[in-house]
C-alpha cells in the first residue's frame, strides 16, 4: 500500500530525516515510536506532502511521487494521493465554525464532489460509529477535546482513504479523554484498516499496532513485529528509549 524510499528532508541545514526506507502493507497497523524531535511527525507530514520531501520517493497504491523531480509537475498527483490518505493532527484541526456533520461532510462536497444526499447519510453513519450520534449539529467548541478528536477521524474516513496516519492523536488530550479516542482507532484496526500512527502510548502501541518502527535522529534505528520488538529490543538506543516506559 505504502512503499518509501530513501526519504530526506532537511529543516534550514539541519537534516531531520536521512533517508527512510518504510513499506506499509494493506491492512497492517503501524506504530512509529522514537524521542521528541526524531522525525517521527515530519515523516507521517511528507507521506501525503504536507511537508515537501528533499528527495526520495513515496508510493500509496498506484499513485508515485518522486521529491527528486519537481513537484509542481506533480501537482494533479499530489491532489490524488491526498485524497487516498487521511490524515488526523494533534489538534484536530476541525473548522470552528461548522458543526460535526458540516465538517464531516466538507471534504467529500467540496473535493470529491459527491452528491450531498449520499455525502449526508455516510456522515451521520460515521458519527454514528465514533460514538457521537446526537452530536450532528454541535459545534467544536461545544465537544470535549476526545469528541473533537472522534469527529476528525470521522471526518478522515469520509474521505474513503485506502490510508490513514494519525499525529499523535491523543496527546492534546486531557489523560481521561485518551481511552476514547484510543478506543476509537482500536476498532479501526479491528477493521483492518491501512494505518500509521505516532504515537507515545506505548501499551497502545504494542496491544494494536502489528508492527513498530523506532527512529532516532531522523533514521529507523529498530523495526519489528510489536510484541517482540517490546519484548526484546535489539538496539541499545531502543532499550534505553523503552527503558523510560517500563
Ligand atoms: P518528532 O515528531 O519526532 O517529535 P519532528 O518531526 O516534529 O519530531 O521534528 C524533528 C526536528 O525537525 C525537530 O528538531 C524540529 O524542531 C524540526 N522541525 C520540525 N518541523 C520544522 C519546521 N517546520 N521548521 C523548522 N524545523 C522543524
Amino acid at each position: 500500500m505504502i512503499d518509501v524510499h530513501g526519504l530526506s528532508k532537511s529543516f534550514k541545514g539541519q537534516q531531520v530525516l536521512k533517508g527512510i526506507d518504510l513499506k506499509v502493507a494493506a491492512g497492517e497497523v503501524i506504530a512509529i515510536i522514537g524521542p521528541s524531535g526524531s522525525g517521527k511527525t515530519t515523516l507521517l507530514r511528507c507521506l501525503n506532502l504536507l511537508e515537501v520531501p528533499d528527495g526520495g520517493s513515496i508510493r500509496v497504491g498506484s499513485i508515485q511521487i518522486d521529491a527528486n523531480r519537481p513537484l509542481h509537475r506533480q501537482k494533479e498527483r499530489i491532489r490524488t494521493l491526498r485524497q487516498h490518505v487521511g490524515f488526523v493532527f494533534q489538534n484536530f484541526n476541525l473548522f470552528p465554525h461548522r458543526t460535526a456533520l458540516e465538517n464531516i461532510m466538507e471534504g467529500p462536497l467540496v473535493v470529491k464532489k459527491e452528491p450531498r444526499s449520499s455525502v449526508l447519510e455516510r456522515a451521520r453513519q460515521l458519527l454514528a460509529k465514533v460514538g457521537l450520534a446526537g452530536k450532528e449539529d454541535a459545534y467544536p467548541r461545544s465537544l470535549s477535546g476526545g469528541q473533537q478528536q472522534r469527529v476528525a477521524i470521522a471526518r478522515a474516513l469520509a474521505m474513503q482513504p485506502d490510508v490513514i496516519l494519525f499525529d499523535e492523536p491523543t496527546s492534546a488530550l486531557d489523560p481521561e479523554l485518551v481511552g476514547e479516542v484510543l478506543a476509537t482507532i482500536r476498532d479501526l484496526a479491528a477493521e483492518k484498516r491501512t494505518m500509521v500512527i505516532v504515537t507515545h502510548e506505548m501499551n497502545f502501541a504494542r496491544d494494536v499496532a502489528n508492527r513498530v518502527i523506532f527512529i532516532d535522529q531522523g533514521v529507523i534505528v529498530e523495526q519489528g513485529e510489536a510484541k517482540a520488538l517490546f519484548a526484546s529490543p535489539q538496539h541499545a538506543r531502543t532499550r534505553q528509549f523503552l527503558h523510560k516506559f517500563l
